[in-house]
Order: C-alpha cells, then structure tokens, then sequence
C-alpha cells in the first residue's frame, strides 16, 4: 500500500461516549476514504489521563463497530504506524520536544495558570486577543537552569515564528489564512511531562500517513498552528477540513439539553445502525439520492464539494424517517435478533415470517415488535377504551355475523368482508373497526388480511365469540 493513497481518521479523546457530532466526523472521514478506495484509521488520543479512560476508548471502538464503520489501522492491530493509543507513544514524541529544543524551535515556560490568566485579562482588557506575551521567552540559559534546579517544572512553549502568514486550502471552507503575529506561543508539553493537543495530534497525522484530515469547525484556528509546527519539525501536514456543527433546534451547538445524543443511548434506544448512518451521513452533506442507501452506496457518492459550510440543525423526525426505512429494509436474521428475546419466544421461529410481513410496517422499534407480539399471541386480549366502544356500538349480531363469516371462508379475508358487508350492511370504517377492535383490541395496525391467518382460525374465531359478548354486555 502506498502512502500517496488517501488516508483519512478518526482521533477521538476518550473523555466521554461518542456523541453524534464526532460520530459525524467520524463518518464522513470513513466516507471520505471509502469513496477514494483508501485507508482510515483510528486513533485513540488519551495522553490527558487525568480525563480520558480506557473504558470510553473501549466504547468508542464498540459503537463504530455497531455502525459498521471498520478501521484498516488502529488500537488493537499491529498497524505498520502503531500504536495507535497516544499514552503509548511517549519515546516518538520526546524525540520531536529534542529536535524542537535542540534546534531553539521552543523553549521552557515556567508562568503559572496565575500568571497566565493575569495576562490574559489585561489584554482583553486593553482590547487585545489574548496570547501568550512571551515572558519566558526573554529567559537566559542561566535563569532557565536556575529555575530547573529549584525544581520548578516547565511547559514547553513553540516559538511562532513572528511576521509571517499562514495560508492553507481547506477541503470544505476553501482558502483560509492566518497572520503568526496573531497566534500567541503555544504549549506543545505539559509540566507533567506529557504531550499538548497541537502537538501530538498533529506529529501523529504526520507520522501516520494521513492525507486528509476531517474535524470540527472547533479545530479551524488550531490549524495554522499545527502547520506552523510540522513545518519547523520538517514533517508533512495533512489536508484539513472542517466540518460546520451540528446544532439543535434553538439553534445552538447539540447537546444534552436536546435530547440523548450518545450513539450508545441511540443503539439502547432500538435505533439501527443503518439509519443512524443515514440520517448523519446527509446531515451536512448533500445527496442527490434520497433513498435509503448502503454505507458502501453513500461512500460512492460522497464528495468534500458538497459538504455545507452551515450547521446542520439535528432533526430527530428525519431521524425517525430513517429508522422506518431501515426496519422496512432490514434482513429477517438481523430484525429478528433486533426484536429481542421476549419477542423470540413469543412468536416462535415458525411464525416469525408471517410476522415480519404483517408488523413490519407498524414497528420502529423493538417495544413494539414486542406490543404486537404481545397482542396477536398472548391471551387474554386487552381492549382498549377506544376499542371497547367499537365492539359495542358494532352490536352482538355483528360478530354473530363475523363469526359465521370466518367459518364459512376461513382465512380468505376477503370473501370473509363481503359476506360480513352483505349480511350487516355495514361498509367502511363501520365494517373494518369492529373487526380490527375484537381481534387485535386496538383500532389502528397492521393489515387484517394478513393478521387472520397469523392469529390462526381459532384465535380469531375465539376473539369475535368475545366480541358477542362484549358487546351484549
Ligand atoms: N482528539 C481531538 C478531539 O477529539 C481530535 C481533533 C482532530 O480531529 O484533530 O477533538
């Protein structure tokens, strides 16, 4: 494999689950790379250990593999730019902090978060952005090993090189430029000892052969500085691209406040992989094509070009539109493991066929896999209010009718309706209504034609009987 092969990835910090808007940014690299035939990788970027946890990194890897979404190189493999866990990169970096503080690239900054905050009001204060002034900048050899032997313990500062401007094409926001006078020093290790952000995200995208590098708008400014270092460093940057946020309705950035947005809580939820892929796949990016498609079928029609430069605001009805879409398309091996146990042991392997094509379309989600279950094969049936009234308005005589009707044609729902019709008079929803309420208890579902033989002769039989009843009563 040749590394002039697109090479996209996914760099996740494991502070948390994954939330829709990385999934997001997760996807389209995936997209990305599978549209140019290339490589994505992951990598799990946990070097701030006092916020990152391996069992977040573990969730991380198990929602994409819910989703589908298989990574050629990352944890777990013996990839040919391993490991792909930065805590276990530590000897890579310290030789890119000596070429860096060898060639005076950075230098030892020993201020304080106190310091550094005073700084940082007084120059909002006087109008200015803040950066970092330079103080330890100014600091002797003498005066730096001074504070070392006293045990003090430095960050290490990049030195922005001053006057100079920093252009890039970005793949999604077109030509962006930065003045360095603008971009203050900026931490590449921390006192501790362990790399910065800037830093190691962007070595590894170097060292790791990425080529295109797709993340949130958040990143935009991060970028010249990124570049800026690679270049001192002598490394090759990536291609960036950031991708516009997602919003929620009121307009701001997505968040708890919106809803449950975890692709953890979204698989609980009974969401399926597919139509979370959907539905994120066009948040943000524009198709031609508004039928359900394949990931491999949305990777081919991927383009950066039509990546928007807007948020996207997250619809959870479009959200559902997809969910629908993916029930309807599902695999019978996959809905039927989807349904759940209780479902299974319900309605039994030999009816699950005849199930499927009755309920399919009147399900979203497994709880109500497991309502009609529940309805077409539990005893005794519960009727509800709505239903109750139907049975009684439709009169004993109808379902004396009805039962008659069943007897003489069996499972033929047809002639079953127009013996009913004939014998009641009854025609439209006065007809369909009883018939539904007495056999399911509800007044909306799935189709009766396909329930009667589903329920089998006898049920259905013994569920008009008690519609003579109830209806007496
Ligand atoms: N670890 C960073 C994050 O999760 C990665 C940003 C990037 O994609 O470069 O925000």
């Amino acid at each position: 494999m040749t590394e002039s092969r697109t090479k996209t990835r996914f760099a996740p910090s494991p502070t948390g689950m994954l939330h829709v808007g990385n999934l997001r940014t997760a996807l389209f690299s995936w997209l990305f790379s599978a549209s140019r035939d290339g490589t994505f990788l992951l990598r799990i970027e946990d070097t701030d250990q006092s916020r990152s946890e391996a069992d977040y990194a573990r969730a991380i890897e198990t929602d994409l593999e819910w989703l589908g979404l298989n990574w050629h190189e990352g944890p777990g493999m013996r990839g040919p730019h391993g490991p792909y866990l930065q805590s276990e990169r530590g000897d890579i970096y310290r030789n890119y902090f000596d070429l860096l503080e060898q060639q005076q690239l950075a230098y030892h900054c020993f201020c304080s978060e106190q310091q550094l905050n005073l700084s940082r009001k007084s120059q909002l204060a006087a109008g200015q952005p803040p950066r970092y002034s330079g103080t330890c900048l100014k600091l002797t050899r003498d005066e730096v090993i001074a504070r070392l032997e006293r045990g003090l313990r430095p960050t290490l500062r990049f030195r922005v090189p001053p006057g100079a401007t920093v252009m890039f094409d970005d793949l999604v926001r077109g030509p962006q430029r930065f003045e360095t006078d603008h971009i203050g020093d900026f931490v590449v290790r921390r006192s501790d000892g362990t790399p910065a952000f800037f830093f190691c995200n962007a070595v590894d995208d170097a060292l790791m052969g990425v080529t295109h590098v797709l993340r949130g708008e958040d990143h935009l400014t991060n970028t010249p500085r990124q570049i800026l270092l690679l270049e001192a460093l002598g490394l090759t940057a990536p291609r960036y691209g950031h991708i516009a946020m997602i919003v929620g309705s009121d307009g701001t950035p997505l968040s708890k406040r919106h809803g449950s947005f975890s692709v953890h809580e979204l698989s609980e939820a009974g969401y399926l992989p597919d139509a979370v892929i959907n539905y994120l796949a066009r948040l943000g990016h524009n198709y031609d094509d508004n039928s359900f498609l394949s990931t491999a079928a949305l990777a081919a029609q991927f383009q950066l070009e039509r990546v928007g430069r807007v948020p996207s605001q997250f619809d959870p009805a479009q959200l559902m539109h997809w969910q629908r879409e993916a029930v309807i398309r599902s695999d019978a091996v996959a809905l039927w493991e989807w349904m759940g146990e209780d479902v299974r042991h319900i309605v039994t392997e030999a009816r699950r066929d005849a199930f499927f094509d009755a309920v399919r379309p009147n399900v979203l989600f497994p709880k109500d896999a497991l309502h009609w279950a529940t309805i077409l094969f539990h005893e005794p049936l519960a009727l509800n209010d709505a239903a109750h009234t139907i049975i009684r308005n439709a009169g004993a005589a109808f379902f004396e009718h009805a039962v008659r009707a069943l007897d003489a044609h069996r499972g033929d729902f047809a002639a079953l309706l127009s013996d009913l019709k004939q014998a009641t008079n009854a025609r439209g929803k006065a007809l369909f209504l009883p018939l539904r309420a007495a056999l399911t208890g509800e007044t909306d579902g799935p189709e009766m034609a396909q329930l009667i033989p589903l329920l089998s002769i006898e049920r259905a039989r013994r569920r008009l009987q008690a519609g003579i009843n109830s209806a007496g009563s």
